[in-house]
């Protein structure tokens, strides 16, 4: 069986071969990280992405310890599908537990990752926020467990993920060419913050895919706004809370400019959006429908670009000290 499929437009994925829809399925929600979300919906949601053109969903072990890669196994499942029509990228070395980036415990992470997920392989094996263990272990120790890995078929790619973007930098220069598939940077393509921008020739030179996440800013770009768990400053929450009112009095929506001003730059392969219902599924492939359409409101970004200016760029610590 086979279910009718909307177009969407796919693009490269740095030297992988693969092509992933510009925007990709990001599942934590269905970890219920951002609120509880029932299995039924969860495996309504993943057959609405997919039914719109979406081909590529992203999850870890960590998302709601373990619950986001089951909830998304069941809705991929249920799609009765060829696994080759979609690409799954999970994550290893962050549990709900701690960190682990050792041989043996990514090496077991797979199999436990591949039960949940009930598949044979994924398509992308990310290190999991790699700035929360030492880096010179991921690029000694972890990457060639993932090749090792790649070698047996449990994963055909190999991605390293996290917030600041000096590590990519950092692991990107120290192993051997090609045993880095992929980065994950997430909170850096988008109306508040665009730093991932400057970094795009590198990553390019280097031929690594890219993929960035969390357009919405992890809920700060949203009407309902931040989980309380966001590790925003008290000011950047309150001005991207007052770029969400603003737009919301002129009947617009802040999550589709948000969404639209991050799938603008073609280098970036996909944007990740968390979706936990099938109504933001069609709320954002309209939005993403929309921009290939009559392209971006102009003015309604500018004056959010303004309301945001003094938190431009603005962050939050991630990680250990390396040093
Ligand atoms: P996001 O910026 O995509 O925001 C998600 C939040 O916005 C959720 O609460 C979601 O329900 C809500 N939302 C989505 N569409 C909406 C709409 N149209 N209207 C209102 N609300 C809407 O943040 P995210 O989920 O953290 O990031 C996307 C995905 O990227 C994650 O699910 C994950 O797969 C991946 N990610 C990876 C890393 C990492 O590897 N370190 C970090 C962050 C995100």
């Amino acid at each position: 069986m086979s279910i009718p499929q909307a177009k969407m437009e796919l693009r490269p994925l740095g030297n992988t071969g693969l092509k992933v829809s510009s925007i990709g399925f990001g599942a934590s929600p269905l970890g219920s990280v951002f609120g509880p979300v029932a299995e039924v919906d969860a495996v309504a949601t993943v057959r609405e992405a997919f039914r719109q053109g979406i081909n590529f969903f992203d999850t870890s072990p960590y998302y709601g310890g373990t619950l986001s890669e089951k909830m998304l196994g069941k809705g991929l499942k249920a799609l009765q599908v060829p696994r080759s029509d979609y690409i799954v990228a999970t994550k290893c070395g962050r549990y709900q537990e701690g960190f682990d980036f050792s041989a043996e415990r990514v090496t077991k992470s797979i199999d436990e990752s591949l039960e949940r997920l009930q598949l044979d392989y994924v398509d992308i094996l990310h290190c999991h926020d790699i700035e929360f263990g030492s880096l010179d272990q991921i690029v000694s120790e972890t990457i060639p467990a993932l090749q090792k890995l790649k070698r047996e078929g449990k994963t055909r790619f190999i991605g390293i993920t996290g917030l600041p973007l000096s590590i990519f930098t950092y692991v990107l220069d120290r192993v051997p060419p090609g045993s880095v598939d992929v980065i994950l940077s997430y909170c850096h393509y988008g109306v508040n913050d665009s730093t991932l921008f400057d970094l795009l020739p590198y990553l390019k030179s280097k031929g690594v895919g890219v993929i960035s996440a969390s357009p919405l800013a992890m809920g700060l770009l949203t009407e309902q706004g931040p989980p309380e768990w966001h590790p925003a400053s008290p000011e950047l929450k309150s001005a991207c809370k007052a770029a969400a009112g603003h737009c919301k009095s002129k009947g617009k929506k802040i999550t589709k400019l948000a969404l639209q001003y991050s799938l603008g730059n073609k280098e970036v392969s996909s944007v990740l959006v968390g979706m936990s219902s099938v109504s933001q599924v069609e709320e954002n492939v309209a939005a993403v429908r929309e921009l290939e359409g009559v392209g971006m409101d102009q003015e309604t970004l500018s004056e959010v670009e303004a309301i945001l200016e003094p938190v431009k760029n603005q962050t939050w610590p991630s990680g250990i000290d390396q040093n």
